[in-house]
């Protein structure tokens, strides 16, 4: 490994309750990388009763998705600390075709590269039954068909997009967490070399 920085962003897509927050956690702690995710970062904002937090809480509870200029700006705000110049994850963003674009803007201005994107595909049934399992405050039943309905209409055309890039790669998500874990090492350790 080189003396340079190489601030490159890998991206975990996939739908809500597919692991992909919880293998990007793993896999950037082995790393010592961050995960960057953006509900984590909103979660936070409303626990914090801050500014940002009162502008996002009624969309967050309702499953519907934050406006992508506002996004952008949390996002940027974010990639501008350093402690992402040796790379880093970034798990829950982009979610429609213009945050994508938003993206690459970003990284042009940070000093960033897009490295690749992880595609993690669970079966919607098996989505359903993990989210009313885990039960968290905004995990309602209508809830989580909502997240399912916006994440099918709006970030779901990102897989064709990143295909389309050459930047995709597909990971099983309905295994064992180690299982996943493996598969997206080989993935990312590919992707350095
Ligand atoms: P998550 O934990 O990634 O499922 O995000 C929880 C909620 O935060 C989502 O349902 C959205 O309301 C909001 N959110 C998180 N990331 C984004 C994003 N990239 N764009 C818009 N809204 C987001």
């Amino acid at each position: 490994m080189g003396a340079e920085a190489d601030k490159r962003c890998i991206v975990f897509l996939g739908p809500p309750g597919s692991g992909k927050g919880t293998q990007a956690e793993i896999l950037a702690a082995e790393m010592e990388i961050p995960t960057i995710s953006t509900g984590e970062m909103l979660r936070a904002a409303v626990s914090a009763g801050s500014e940002l937090g009162e502008r996002v809480e009624a969309v967050m509870a309702s499953g519907a998705l934050v406006d992508d200029d506002l996004m952008a700006e949390v996002v940027q705000a974010r990639l501008e600390h350093d402690d992402t110049d040796g790379g880093f994850f970034l798990d829950g963003y982009p979610r429609t075709e213009i945050q994508a674009a938003h993206l690459d803007r970003i990284l042009g201005e940070v000093g960033g590269r897009l490295g690749g994107v992880l595609f993690v595909t669970v079966p919607e049934e098996e989505l359903v039954r993990r989210a009313l399992a885990r039960g968290r405050g905004d995990d309602r039943s209508e809830v989580i068909h909502e997240r399912l309905r916006v994440y099918r209409e709006q970030t779901a055309p990102l897989v064709a997009h990143y295909d389309s890039r050459g930047l995709l790669h597909r990971v099983a998500g309905h295994q064992a967490i180690e299982e996943v874990t493996d598969e997206i090492r080989r993935i990312v350790g590919a992707l350095a070399a």
